[in-house]
């Protein structure tokens, strides 16, 4: 047979400047930083996860899945509205809101879940912030068969209180975290106790691109999908590959799946947008890749937006999906390389670009996902108009609806 032109299908590419070596690292980020006793644990999810990437009938039972339960492969949809208001480059939206549970985490948990399931798992467990991770992982336990505990700060249990609900409907056990700020980082912590105290039993599923070896490449992997689609769909379309693709990125799930089939189109730019919060100045951001400086994080080495002790520091963004000090190894990799250049947008431009596609296109966005439209908003004006930029869509709006019309409320002035 015929070898394959490198350029068609990078995803084959093993070996390349874009994929981890045998230790996980990708150039000198990544790795898995770990405890001694949890050291066995993940070496024998990597080797598990390695066979069953090789292995076809895996993979067909996660395509099927894909296609038949999430509704695979969501649109890539031109947005002619948007497009015609910002009087420049042509927009497509990869629409990974219309998917099942309505974002893109449905793609990995899934992954995820039959990978614990070949491993001969009983339980997945995980943290969760405002509780969407959880709300996919637990979908995805109760299709595959499996029992699901998610660990979450106290603080955000009364906050989130709809995804408890939802998550305990999908019959999963929601731990409610009462030490110390009772919030993420306990709830990390907490979970994290739990699995360290029986590996065996469970499976720690990871909700982004982050953490140590295999988990930056799997989840990656498991994302893949959406960068696939999109690469077929803007052929099929347009003829001819975009010159841009945005995405916004948290540990930077959404951002890798769409970024991973064009990394060997040296043609196509490749933009990460950050959540640059109230401003850069402060603390009140979650720009990691802008401001962080190299250090470990939870069992991989990446940037950190870190004090001068390697504490990480508290974050902010109006995205509550994106506020993590840290961020996945690959990016940091890719920009070192100079492949990917990443950006940040504030939360005043967030709330406009929410508030324009729900106008334009009749489509609300989540605030995650409106930080990549906030910087289309930005960027398409400056190109040419026969330029194609794609944008992730990681997922939608319903969840926001309620905090963003009290925001506007209380922006609004006195009458
Ligand atoms: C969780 C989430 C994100 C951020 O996570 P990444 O791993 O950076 O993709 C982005 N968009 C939506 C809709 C999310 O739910």
């Amino acid at each position: 047979m015929e070898q394959s032109d490198s350029h068609s299908d990078s995803s084959t590419d093993a070996g390349s400047l874009y994929r981890a070596n045998a230790e996980g690292f990708f150039g000198e980020f990544g790795g898995a930083v770990l405890p001694p006793h949890l050291a066995g644990p993940m070496a024998e999810v990597a080797v598990a996860y390695a066979e069953a990437s090789a292995d076809p009938q895996f993979q067909e039972e996660l395509q099927a899945l894909l296609s038949k339960y999430v509704g695979r492969p969501s649109l890539l949809y031109f947005a002619e509205n948007l497009t015609r208001q910002l009087g420049g480059a042509r927009i497509y939206l990869k629409r990974e809101d219309l998917n099942h549970t309505g974002a893109h985490k449905i793609n990995h948990c899934l992954g995820e879940a039959l990978l614990a399931k070949r491993m001969g798992k009983r339980k997945l467990i995980a943290e969760t912030g405002a509780g969407q991770h959880g709300v996919a992982l637990a979908t995805a336990a109760a299709l595959v068969g499996l029992e699901c505990e998610i660990h979450m700060g106290a603080i955000d249990v009364a906050k989130q209180h709809p995804n408890v609900v939802r998550m305990e409907l999908l019959g999963a056990k929601v731990v409610s975290v009462e030490e110390g700020g009772r919030s993420l980082k306990e709830a990390v912590d907490s979970a994290f106790g739990v699995y360290a105290a029986a590996p065996d039993e469970y499976f720690f599923a990871i909700g982004s691109v982050v953490g140590p070896h295999p988990f930056p490449t799997m989840v990656r992997d498991f994302q893949s999908v959406v960068g696939r689609e999109a690469r077929a769909q803007v052929l099929e379309n347009e003829g001819r590959l975009p010159d841009l693709l945005i995405a916004s990125v948290g540990g930077g799930s959404n951002a890798m799946g769409l970024f991973d089939a064009f990394l060997n189109d040296d043609s196509v730019r490749i933009m990460g947008v950050e959540p640059g919060g109230e401003g850069l100045e402060g603390d009140r951001h979650a720009a990691t890749m802008t401001l962080g400086t190299p250090g470990a994080l939870h069992g991989m080495l990446t940037k950190v937006l870190q004090n001068a002790d390697g504490e990480p520091n508290a974050v902010h963004s109006i995205a509550s999906g994106l506020d993590y000090p840290g961020v996945g190894p690959q990016h940091a990799h890719l920009e070192s390389i100079g492949r990917a250049e990443y950006v940040s947008v504030s939360d005043a431009e967030t709330l406009a670009a929410f508030q324009l596609l729900s106008r334009v296109e009749g489509i609300i966005p989540a605030l995650e996902s409106s930080h990549a439209i906030a910087q289309v908003i930005k960027v398409a004006p400056t190109l040419a108009p026969d330029a194609i930029i794609i944008a992730n869509l990681s997922g939608r709006g319903d969840k926001d609806v309620d905090f963003v019309a009290e925001l506007l409320r209380s922006q609004a002035p006195a009458a």
